[in-house]
């Protein structure tokens, strides 16, 4: 497995495994990897000859009071599981390779990545596709593989490979959680020992309203209503958000069809946590 910092050397390599007639796989992450991107590169593994895994902090999905110096890292360790995995290569470049000091072109959109995280991090889904499209443009892969985890970000994806003609296949995967249910992410380490615990109100909230939808409920603001509940029982969680939408359009819902996003935000003290699930009616 290779490890490069470098545009024009993943580019070449790229280059190369295509006039070999491979296919390409790639992983977007920002490090720190765990379980649930680990899921993601098996699985791109398993389908595709080649793997680029990018591990890069993106500097500008982060708002400006937000956590960006306290991203956790491990570059070492990353490299030990991307190569456990079966990558062929990781993408790690500096941000001054990512972004020129004038750097001034975005892909913005709409609609989709307005509501949810969108409202509470208005330039987060900017940073995003942006970065998601120079790595598109990068690595030129056949296919993509992201985290339902993160069920807006999919979403929003998805749109921005219809709208602007990429010719990239997007692949979900599912959520990967800890044994007690709380959803893997690289944020859980800014948890204490006390916050974990109170964390896990988020996977008891979602298990709750899936299993409310399962036994037939019907009537969307209940369902949000009971998950809120069960939150606002745990003094440490302050709740962002508790929605039922429209998983591809993010769209609040009038009646329960389709395939139905509910989705959380929550923090525990300082940190912001996600989680969701989806039910296709
Ligand atoms: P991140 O490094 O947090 O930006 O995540 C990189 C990718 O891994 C995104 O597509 C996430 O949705 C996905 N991911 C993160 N955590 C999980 C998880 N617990 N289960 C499945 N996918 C995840």
């Amino acid at each position: 497995m290779k490890i490069t910092g470098s545009i024009r050397e993943v580019r070449e390599l790229v280059k190369e495994w295509k006039r070999q007639g491979l296919s390409v796989g790639l992983v977007p992450t920002m490090g720190y990897l765990h379980e649930g991107h680990k899921s993601l590169i098996d699985r791109a593994v398993a389908e595709n000859d080649r793997v680029v895994v990018s591990d890069f902090v993106n500097p500008i999905q982060f708002g400006a009071n937000e956590d960006l110096a306290d991203y956790p890292r491990d570059i070492e360790a990353d490299k030990r599981l991307c190569e456990a995995a079966g990558a062929d290569l990781i993408f790690h470049p500096a941000p001054e390779e990512m972004y020129a000091p004038d750097f001034s072109t975005y892909v913005e959109m709409q609609q989709v990545s307005e509501r949810l995280c969108g409202k509470s991090r208005p330039t987060h889904f900017r940073g995003v596709c942006t970065v998601v499209c120079k790595l598109f443009h990068i690595v030129n892969p056949d296919q993509a593989y992201f985290g339902q985890k993160d069920a807006q970000q999919l979403a929003v994806i998805r749109r921005m490979v219809r709208d602007l003609d990429l010719d990239i296949r997007i692949v979900g995967c599912p959520i990967v959680r800890e044994a007690d249910g709380l959803a893997k992410s690289s944020r859980n380490t800014y948890l204490n020992e006390e916050e974990r615990k109170a964390a896990l109100v988020l996977s008891k909230a979602i298990f709750h309203g899936e299993a409310l939808a399962k036994g037939g409920e019907r009537r969307p603001d209940v369902i949000a209503d009971e998950m809120a509940k069960i939150i606002k029982a745990e003094p440490m969680a302050r709740i962002d958000y508790v929605e039922l939408v429209d998983a591809d359009t993010i769209c609040p819902l009038q009646k329960m069809q389709g395939r139905v996003l509910a989705a959380i935000a929550v923090f525990i003290g300082k940190t912001r946590l996600i989680d969701n699930f989806i039910l296709e009616l």
